[in-house]
């Protein structure tokens, strides 16, 4: 009879595969985030306010950057949104938020970006769009305009191509070439060369004008998730340069964060992607910081970066069919969510705690011991009674109405307990 253990072999356990980029520095004041290299992931987002609007746009971008957000971009398109960039970072600063802003720039930013030095300096990273920064003999020029301010001011770059506005000339010439292939390719597969080709040619121009390699991050952004794939992967294939991942127009509510998380999570697993962008289109009413939650969450659930306690609750089935449970976990992950900016100060590590909040006793008491505090609570039928296990130890069982309140007062304890100063 065969043995079945020596006939499993080994089991490799899944984790990210390391990153291989050069590290760029984006900076405000005393605040230096850096992306790529052994830097952690990094979260940004995107107002949507009327930058001219300067109150209502350093207001969103204060939301953001408490949300989480890394870094904020904001749309400079205007004279007069140039013009309110520098209120913005004087808003920001007076509140204490700095977090680096990003101007993204289309069509006129060389003309803002030479005009408007205050903003210039105001921004700390510029994103210019190689598709939309001229035609002709005018692109390279006016290409070459954004680049030198942002070598005279040391600020970071972003070349972000996307497919919605790609150098159409470039794609013109690449599907000439490979009309001429003994066997021609698909014609989203030069789509994909041209994305890249277009990113890796501005930023070797980019260079030529004086820009240092550790100043630039690319991106490539397309909306299909296979076609991020594709595209990421030939990209980190063929540059070292720190990469901003986000799939582009990723559309609303459930299908822009499952589409969004489905393709940068095959890309992070992989090690490509150095900051990311959840571009959600935001519901009625909706706030703009759900973006930055879903990119936290993200990044969080494959294990790349640790930012709130985790809360493990079951589906819940018909073996308990009351609420408690799922009011339980809301409250909960509520409660832990509105203590982490105090928490994060008081009791270092917090963030890595593991909660289970179960709804019966199937699974109830082993998941309860994997996690650091964890509670069954009676399903249908079951006595009610709610065993309560600390660090994978039966320690007390919780009966009547005052469960939640008694189980929130155990969970402050042990955060006190095992994370407050000794
Ligand atoms: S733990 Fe119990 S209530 Fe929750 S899903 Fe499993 S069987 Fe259903």
């Amino acid at each position: 009879m065969t043995d079945p253990i020596a006939d499993f072999g080994s089991i490799a356990l899944a984790a990210p595969a390391a990153r291989r980029s050069r590290q760029a520095r984006v900076a405000w004041g005393s605040n230096i985030v850096t992306i790529g290299g052994d830097a952690p992931v990094r979260v940004q987002s995107m107002t949507n306010t009327d930058t001219v609007d300067a109150v209502g746009t350093a207001i969103q971008v204060k939301e953001l950057a408490q949300a989480g957000s890394e870094l904020v971009r904001i749309t400079v398109n205007t004279p007069e949104a140039a013009e309110a960039v520098p209120y913005i970072r004087e808003q920001l600063d007076r509140m204490g938020i700095d977090v680096p802003l990003v101007g993204d720039f289309h069509y006129n930013g060389h003309r803002l970006l030479t005009e408007h030095p205050a903003m210039a300096q105001a921004l700390s990273k510029y994103r210019i769009n190689p598709g939309n920064v001229g035609k002709g003999d005018k692109k390279d020029k006016q290409f070459a305009m954004m680049v030198e301010a942002a070598a005279k001011w040391n600020k970071a770059v972003r070349i972000g191509v996307n497919w919605g506005s790609l150098d159409q000339d470039l794609l013109a010439s690449l599907m000439d070439n490979n009309a001429k292939r003994a066997e021609p390719w698909d014609a989203k597969q030069v789509m994909v060369q041209a994305l890249v080709t277009s990113a890796i040619d501005s930023a070797s121009y980019a260079r030529e004008l004086g820009l240092d390699p550790n100043q630039i991050i690319i991106s490539c952004k397309v909306s299909g998730v296979q076609d991020l794939i594709t595209v990421y992967r030939a990209l980190a294939a063929r540059c070292d340069y720190a990469l901003h991942l986000g799939l582009t127009e990723a559309g609303m509510a459930t299908k822009g964060t499952v589409a969004s998380a489905t393709a940068l999570a095959v890309l992070l697993q992989e090690g490509i992607g150095d900051t990311i962008r959840v571009s959600l289109t935001p519901q009625p009413g909706e706030a703009r910081t759900q973006e930055v939650l879903i990119a936290l969450e993200l990044l969080q659930a494959l294990g790349l970066r640790s930012f709130n306690p985790s809360v493990t609750a079951c589906p819940g089935c018909g073996r308990t069919t009351s609420t408690t449970f799922q009011e339980l976990a809301k409250q909960i992950d509520d409660f832990l969510r509105a203590q982490m900016p105090v928490w994060k100060a008081k009791y270092p590590g917090v963030e890595g705690l593991k909660v289970a909040v179960m709804g019966c006793i199937v699974n109830g008491p082993g998941e309860s011991k994997h996690a650091d505090i964890g509670i069954s609570l009676p399903g249908t039928g079951e006595a009610p009674a709610a065993p309560v296990f600390i660090d994978g130890q039966k320690a007390l069982t919780l009966r009547g109405e005052g469960i939640a309140a008694e189980f929130h007062q155990i969970v402050e304890n042990y955060i006190e307990k095992r994370f407050g100063a000794h």
